[in-house]
C-alpha cells in the first residue's frame, strides 16, 4: 500500500497562496490595518503571523506606513486576486503617497463604519474630526476599555490585529466564529471617498494641512469650524507685517487699495457671470432680505460665501449696501503679506489673483464635498478659508 508523499519544494511551502478572504470583506479605499485584521480573523492568524506573511515588521513605529510596499504583501494580495493597486492603495502607496504626512499614528475609527465593518484610509486623516460619509467624531480609543488604540498590527501571538490589545473586544466586527462580516457601501459613499481623498490630495503639500494648523469638522456647523481654523492658520503673527485695517476703516484713496479692489470685483463679476439664471435670481432675491430656501446650485452658494469671506461679512444685510463697504478681506490679506521691499504693483496683483481662485476653489470644494444645500444664517460671520493668502513671492 502506497502512502501519501509530501513533497516540499526548494523555498519551503508557501502558505500564503491557501490564505482566504472573500473580496467583498475588504472594500476599496480600507486601509492596510483593515486588510491584514480581517484577513488574520477570517483565517486564524495571530497579529504576529499576519505581520509576518504581509513582510511587516512587528511593532516597528509606523509599520503599515512602509516607504516601499512590502513585496510579500504585492504576492500575498496577488495570490488573493486582488489588483496590485488595491495593495498599493491600502499602504498609501501610488497617488495617495501625498497623504502619508496627514496620516494619524492612531487608529482612528468611525463608529458607523465600524458597525458597517469598514475602516477607510479616510479615517487615518489627522485633518479630519469626523467620518465624511457618517458625519460622527472619529474615536481613537476602544469603546469598551478605552486604551487608546496604535496604528499598527501589534505584536501578539495569540489574537489577531482585530481585537483591541486592552481587552480584546473585536475592533471591527465579527460573527460567533470570529469571522469578519460587513455590510453594504453604496456606489454614491464610494464616489464620495473618492472626492474626499482628491481632495485632501491637492492640499496634503500645504504647510497649513501637514503641521495641523487645519481640522476639517465634516458636521452640520462644518463650515463654521473651518473658517475659524484658516483664520488662525493663516494669520500669523509676525514683524514686518502691515498693520491689520480696523472694521471701521473706509477706503483710503490709495492706489493700491484701488488696484486691490478692482481685482476683486473683477473676479467676482467673472464668477456672477457663470451663475445659471435660478441662481441668480435666488441670489437677487436674497440681496432683498428674502428667506433663503435651498439653493438652486453649488455655484451661487460657494458665490455668496466666497463674497462675505471677502468682505467680512458680520450680517445678512451688508451684502445689500454693495460695493460701499471696505472689503475686509483685502484689508487682511494685505496685513497678512510681508512688508515689500519694492512697489511692484503688478506681482502684488497677480498673487491676489491667485489668492482669490484659491478661495474660490476652496468653497466651491466644502461646499460640495459637505452637501451644503442651504444659506446657514448662523455663519454669516466667516472672514477666510485657507489659502485665501499666498505669501508674496521672495524676490
Ligand atoms: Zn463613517
Ligand atoms: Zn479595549
Amino acid at each position: 500500500m502506497g502512502l501519501p508523499l509530501l513533497v516540499i519544494p526548494p523555498g519551503g511551502i508557501n502558505v500564503v497562496a491557501s490564505l482566504k478572504l472573500s473580496p467583498q470583506l475588504f472594500a476599496p479605499y480600507e486601509t492596510a490595518w483593515a486588510w491584514s485584521a480581517k484577513l488574520a480573523a477570517a483565517n486564524a492568524l495571530s497579529a504576529f503571523e499576519v505581520a509576518a506573511l504581509m513582510g511587516i515588521p512587528a511593532a516597528q513605529p509606523r509599520s503599515l506606513l512602509p516607504l516601499r510596499i512590502p513585496r510579500a504583501a504585492l504576492t500575498l494580495g496577488r495570490s488573493m486576486a486582488l489588483p496590485s493597486w488595491r495593495v498599493k492603495q491600502a499602504f498609501l502607496g501610488g497617488d495617495l503617497e501625498c497623504l502619508h504626512p496627514l496620516m494619524s499614528e492612531f487608529l482612528r475609527r468611525c463608529p458607523a463604519c465600524v458597525r458597517l465593518g469598514y475602516h477607510l484610509i479616510l479615517h487615518q486623516m489627522r485633518v479630519l474630526d469626523t467620518c465624511p460619509l457618517h458625519h460622527v467624531p472619529l474615536r481613537e480609543h476602544c469603546a469598551r476599555c478605552a486604551a487608546h488604540l496604535a496604528y499598527d498590527l501589534g505584536s501578539s501571538k495569540v489574537h489577531g490585529p482585530i481585537t483591541c490589545p486592552g481587552c480584546t473586544a473585536p475592533l471591527l466586527p465579527v460573527t460567533r466564529s470570529g469571522y469578519p462580516t460587513t455590510g453594504m457601501i453604496t456606489a454614491r459613499e464610494f464616489g464620495l471617498i473618492a472626492r474626499w481623498l482628491a481632495f485632501l490630495k491637492r492640499r496634503a503639500a500645504q504647510p497649513t494641512w501637514r503641521d495641523g494648523g487645519i481640522l476639517v469638522n465634516t458636521g452640520q456647523h462644518a463650515l463654521t469650524a473651518y473658517a475659524q481654523e484658516a483664520v488662525r492658520a493663516s494669520v500669523p503673527a509676525g514683524v514686518g507685517r502691515r498693520p491689520v485695517i480696523g472694521q471701521r476703516a473706509s477706503w483710503t484713496s490709495n492706489a493700491e487699495y484701488r488696484e486691490l479692489k478692482l481685482r476683486y470685483w473683477q473676479h467676482a463679476n467673472a464668477h456672477w457671470l457663470q451663475c445659471d439664471k435660478p441662481s441668480r435670481h435666488w441670489y437677487r432675491h436674497l440681496l432683498q432680505g428674502g428667506a433663503t430656501e435651498d439653493t438652486p446650485s453649488v455655484h451661487v452658494l460657494a458665490f455668496v460665501y466666497w463674497r462675505m469671506t471677502w468682505q467680512g461679512c458680520s450680517n445678512p444685510y451688508l451684502l445689500r449696501r454693495g460695493h460701499g463697504v471696505p472689503l475686509y478681506g483685502v484689508a487682511e490679506w494685505q496685513a497678512a503679506q510681508p512688508a515689500p521691499d519694492d512697489d511692484d504693483l503688478a506681482a502684488e496683483l497677480s498673487v491676489f489673483s491667485a489668492a482669490l481662485e484659491a478661495s474660490w476653489d476652496e468653497w466651491l470644494d466644502c461646499i460640495d464635498l459637505l452637501g451644503v444645500t442651504t444659506l446657514e444664517r448662523r455663519i454669516w460671520r466667516l472672514r477666510a478659508v485657507p489659502s485665501a493668502y499666498v505669501p508674496l513671492p521672495q524676490t
